[in-house]
């Protein structure tokens, strides 16, 4: 049961957990809905929306911790700073402006790569155009779909104090070779970077025409 609860901070005296149910996919059935908002009014929960596309129940006093899980009954997301939970989609298929159904490329990676530990936080965006309502470019890894239905990578993006667009890292690709080079980035920065390094800061380290060749 730890492994999904996470203790919040919070100003309070008293300590309040969180558990975010994880659906795996960036839709959630009505039916699905209905039930965290019963377990949360049941606990006196509070919904959050988060910026990884996920509702977590918060607010949850100690007590009731094993119940909101046995009454939830879905695989919850996995605490731990440098796991990757942080995957997020746009509309994507659903959208009058997608240039390319990406909903596939984003099941894929979420079905292989959700939990691994990475040597820092990242986070991926997946966009279906160069709109970005994901905000791709400023994600540790962005795949988008450029004008053309093509896909393009961008790497070492980082919002916060210090933001930093991503460097394109290939484009004019399709889903497959996609796919295969962002494993390779993802298996080069969980082998070789420092422990805590960002993957902007490994990028750096190395410099990007460097990085590039070793993919
Ligand atoms: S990024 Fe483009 S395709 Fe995706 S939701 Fe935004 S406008 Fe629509």
């Amino acid at each position: 049961m730890e492994k999904f609860i996470k203790k919040q901070k919070t100003l309070s005296t008293k300590d309040k957990f969180t558990i975010t149910p994880n659906f795996k996919t960036p839709f959630i059935s009505p039916e699905n809905i209905i039930h965290i908002g019963e377990i949360a009014q049941k606990y006196n929960g509070v919904l959050k929306i988060g910026t990884n596309q996920k509702i977590s129940i918060i607010n949850i006093d100690e007590i009731n911790l094993q119940r909101v899980i046995d009454d939830l009954n879905f695989d919850c997301v996995p605490k731990g700073k440098n796991l990757l939970t942080n995957i997020t989609v746009c509309t994507s298929n659903f959208c009058r402006m997608s240039k390319y159904p990406t909903i596939g490329i984003y099941m894929k990676i979420v079905n292989e790569f959700y939990g691994i530990e990475l040597p820092s936080k990242t986070k991926i965006a997946i966009s279906s155009c160069k709109n970005s309502c994901v905000s791709a470019y400023v994600k540790d890894i962005g795949i988008l779909a450029d004008s053309n239905g093509k896909l393009f990578i961008t790497v070492g993006g980082c919002a916060g104090t210090n933001p930093k667009s991503g460097y394109v890292l290939a484009s004019d690709l399709d889903e497959k070779s996609t796919y295969k080079l962002f494993k390779s980035v993802i298996n080069y920065y969980q082998s070789n970077a420092n422990s805590k390094e960002k993957l902007r800061d490994f990028i750096d380290r190395l410099g990007f025409e460097n990085f590039k060749s070793n993919l």
